[in-house]
């Protein structure tokens, strides 16, 4: 999608601080992080978010959490993380590319998040 934050990244048209890619997936640091480790996974292949994916989605889904370890540790969070994907108006997402938050870091994340 041309007017598509995301999907600019993935295109390389925007920079991004990088830390992992595959033929899949990308992912990067958030720009605006709401704790130490806080990495945004993101299909290539535009998907608006949750509420649309298709049945042809699920393994790039899939994907996505099963490199979610990986990244955590790699990025310093080894002793777990959270995983968040907010999803359309009642979940306050803001960029309407399909992506998973990972948050984290040498402390524990809280019970919520005030921001994410
Ligand atoms: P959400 O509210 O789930 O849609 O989250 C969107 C996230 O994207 C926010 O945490 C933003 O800080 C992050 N974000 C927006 N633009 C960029 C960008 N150019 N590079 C990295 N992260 C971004
Ligand atoms: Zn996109």
């Amino acid at each position: 999608m041309s007017d598509c934050i995301f999907c600019k990244i993935v295109e390389g048209k925007i920079p991004a601080q990088k830390v992992y890619e595959d033929e899949n997936i990308l992912a990067f640091n958030d720009i605006n992080p709401a704790r130490p480790v806080h990495v945004l996974v993101i299909p290539k292949k535009h998907i608006t978010s949750l509420a649309t994916v298709a049945a042809e989605d699920t393994p790039v889904l899939g994907k996505m959490l099963a490199t979610a370890n990986g990244i955590a540790t790699a990025q310093g969070s080894p002793d777990g993380f959270r995983v968040i994907i907010n999803t359309g108006r009642v979940g306050n997402q803001e960029v309407p590319h399909l992506h998973l938050h990972i948050v984290g870091g040498p402390d524990p994340v809280g019970p919520m998040l005030k921001r994410i």
